[in-house]
């Protein structure tokens, strides 16, 4: 096999000498599956096919001195290979592998072909964990590799890369490819700027890429792995910091003159005083909203940190300098309650609804606020706009926001929809962003020139997306919850006798004046049967457990005003138990509320469980929440999760540890955003690399924007950012 490459930029050609790859008599020449199968063109891209884990021959043991449960490699040879059926469908291949000092099993499911790919005699690494049935040693999720003569420098070094191959080529052949690259190519530039790798203490890019595939100890490889984990954050940063750069000078925003009567006169008008981080936010809003450049400011707070106030100061800045602003929320519940929760702010600030034509049946918010007297006034109106808006209604609301004499729109995605213009939309608020994708955000900042865009969400964004995927925004974090909040006690439930338990906390804060949730699993609204067990359940509830208590139903499928109606029973006291799925896991504000029973809590992610707690907790009386765990005991994840739930509140922590358990692979906005994938790095673990590489990147753009004296780095970002050129490129 010959690889003769002059520099990474050559184009990978691979003669093997005799027979083709993979053993077979027919099949595509190396560089061919190389490239269609595994996108790898280039010696360098060949050089970036990192390893995906290594066979760590220093650790090589004797079968005799193996221990159950823990990773060993052993070299041995096959003394036998049976292949049998475990049933129709399912075959099983075990391999008997010794070495003179005993002998262990390998085990292959569904993979009827390996019999052929170790005949008696040959002689193998292998590598895993050992575990004993019977008399038997095992090797549990293994690697294993064939070897070819002692005397083969590639492959029996100490540490030994397996890299992700595929039918065609197989991880030998690769790591032989990698090797005769590396002993042909010159030392590889760094494109990293010197300063930086000394600044930061990297191994240099040369050394990195080869310790990375042949390391010669394990502390090499972490070397290595550090360095070039740096380098895809780095540039990934790199990217953000560009791009921020860009939108910031070169797109005209709003300068809003701030000051004005309407955010000094809110600030008169609230019930309680503000938080300390609530008013830096405000002032943090104030300051981005009076510079000229659009604002982009992300405003993170945990349920029940008070975010609300926070955007409807921001609305009444862009209001008073005689703008427009719009509140988008992602149900028609949330978007309900903000135009209460606002609404009752608005009023006492002397505002009127837009519509006095009758108000739509159960929108009990712009009813409450017909009925008081107030002369219209001209100094501020506002009106809301969801998909149970219709007809003429909807006509006027969108003849009112064209031409102006609707001051501040608060509505659903129906805000976005064809057919809305405003006259001039100098503030879009986005409530709980990440259930809108990337593109709703860029829909609604759309609507208007360049307005400026505060985005809210409860659900704390890992410290590392909030950094990387998020970093172009700026962050402002509600760290602090109003005074006189008391902690949620969380208790996991998995018996009989724990479950009265919780019944009988439920019925003992009604007693005492209080109410509670009680959540369905995760049930599908689409799915009829699953809302009707839900309304089983809720029958089951109010006539067998709680028949002396008033009880109500939610779910997903019942009409908007159904909906409020239900809402409002319980809102205003009037029933004890609301019994609802997931509608109520945004926003919905019941202080009365101090305790939650969740079903069927193991059907739930992470950031959903610690919304729906967020529900209680926001009075002053103590609260309490019951996650029933119907999960088995191997749910392992599911597991995880209560555990996490019960042992903290902090929405930063759960969204770190959710993170962790679920794997980036899982984020879903991320994905789409066509940012670069990160192949080493792992955002769950490597905050700190982030820190420093996003702290390097923004000081380099600082220098010098358009990179200008670092060619190689500008052309580095067209390669990493293909997918998103545009994002990069254009504000
Ligand atoms: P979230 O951040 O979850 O959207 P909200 O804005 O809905 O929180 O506020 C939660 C509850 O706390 C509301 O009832 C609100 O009126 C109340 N609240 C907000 N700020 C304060 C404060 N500084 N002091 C007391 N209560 C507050
Ligand atoms: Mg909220």
């Amino acid at each position: 096999m010959t690889l003769t490459p002059s520099s990474p930029t050559t184009a990978i050609d691979v003669r093997i000498a005799g027979r083709r790859t993979g053993g077979r008599s027919k099949g595509p020449p190396a560089s061919d599956v190389l490239r269609e199968s595994l996108g790898i063109d280039t010696v360098g891209a060949l050089l970036h096919h990192y390893p995906r884990t290594y066979i760590d021959r220093s650790q090589v043991g004797s079968i005799r001195d193996c221990t159950e449960g823990e990773r060993a490699t052993v070299i041995a040879r096959v003394k036998n290979v049976r292949a049998r059926k475990l049933d129709r469908r399912r075959t099983m291949v075990t391999v008997t592998l010794g070495d003179g000092s005993g002998s262990l099993d390998v085990s292959f499911f569904n993979q009827p072909w390996v019999a052929k790919r170790y005949p008696v005699g040959t002689e193998v690494a292998a590598w895993g964990t050992v575990a004993r049935f019977g008399r038997t040693l095992q090797l549990q999720n293994h690697e294993i590799e064939v070897l070819r003569g002692s005397d083969d420098t590639v492959h029996t070094g100490r540490i030994t890369p397996l890299h992700p191959a595929t039918d065609g080529i197989s991880p030998r052949t690769i790591r032989e490819l990698v090797f005769r690259a590396l002993e042909q190519l010159p030392e590889l530039d760094d494109p990293i700027p010197s300063d930086i790798v000394e600044a930061e203490s990297l191994s240099s890019y040369d050394r990195a890429i080869r310790d990375i595939h042949f390391p010669g100890s394990q502390e090499e490889l972490a070397r290595a792995q550090a360095r070039l984990k740096f380098d895809e954050l780095f540039v990934l940063e790199l990217g953000v910091a560009f791009r921020k750069h860009r939108v910031e000078t070169e797109t005209a925003g709003v300068e809003h003159e701030t000051g004005g009567p309407l955010a000094s006169a809110m600030l008169g008008v609230l019930p309680y005083t503000l938080t300390g981080s609530q008013a830096a936010a405000i002032d943090d809003v104030t300051r981005a909203m009076a510079r000229p450049r659009p604002m982009n400011l992300l405003l993170q707070g945990d349920v029940g940190s008070g975010k609300t106030v926070v955007a409807l100061a921001a609305a009444l800045i862009a209001i008073d300098a005689g703008h427009q602003a719009a509140v988008m929320a992602p149900t028609e519940v949330l978007a309900g309650q903000h135009l209460r929760s606002m609404g009752a702010l608005l009023e006492a600030l002397g505002a009127v609804a837009f519509l006095d034509a009758p108000v739509p049946r159960g929108d009990a918010a712009q009813a409450s606020l017909l009925e008081d007297d107030h002369p219209p006034q001209p100094g501020l109106t506002y009106a809301s706009l969801t998909g149970s808006v219709t007809g003429g209604q909807r006509t006027q609301v969108l003849e009112g926001i064209a031409d102006g004499s609707i001051d501040l729109v608060i509505g659903t995605h129906a805000l976005v929809q064809e057919g809305v213009a405003f006259k001039d939309l100098s503030l879009a608020v986005v409530d709980e962003q990440h259930r809108f994708g990337v593109h709703q955000r860029i829909a609604l900042k759309g609507k208007g020139g360049d307005p400026d865009v505060l985005i809210m969400t409860a659900t704390p964004i890992p410290r590392t997306l909030a950094l990387t995927y998020y970093g172009d925004l700026d962050v402002v974090t509600l760290d602090e919850l109003p005074e006189g909040r008391r902690a949620i006690e969380t208790r996991i439930v998995r018996s009989a006798s724990q479950r009265r338990g919780a019944e009988r906390v439920i019925r003992e804060e009604v007693t005492a004046g209080r109410q509670a949730f009680v959540v369905c699993a995760a049930i599908d609204e689409g799915n009829r049967t699953q809302v009707k067990a839900a309304e089983a359940e809720a029958d089951r509830l109010a006539t067998t457990v709680f028949p002396d208590l008033r009880v109500e139903l939610l779910h997903g499928r019942m009409r908007p005003a159904d909906k409020d109606r239900r809402m409002e029973a319980f809102r205003s006291g009037e029933a004890d138990v609301l019994i609802s799925t997931t509608v109520i896991e945004v926003g919905v504000d019941v202080p009365n509320a101090t305790v939650m029973l969740v079903e069927n809590a193991e059907r739930f992610g992470l950031a959903q469980l610690h919304q729906l707690r967020g529900r209680i907790g926001r009075g002053t009386h103590r609260s309490t929440c019951f996650l029933v765990d119907d999960s088995d005991a191997a749910n392992l994840d599911a597991r995880a999760r209560l555990e996490a739930m019960a042992a903290t509140q902090d929405g930063f922590v759960l969204a770190d540890e959710d993170l962790r358990l679920r794997g980036e692979g899982t984020l879903f906005d991320v994905r789409q955003s066509g940012m670069p994938d990160l192949k080493l790095a792992r955002l769950a673990e490597d905050l700190d690399l982030v820190r420093r590489a996003r702290g390097r990147a923004f000081d380099l753009i600082a220098s010098d924007p358009e990179l200008s004296g670092r060619p190689e780095l500008l052309a580095e970002l067209q390669r990493r950012f293909v997918a998103s050129i545009d994002w990069l490129f254009h504000s």
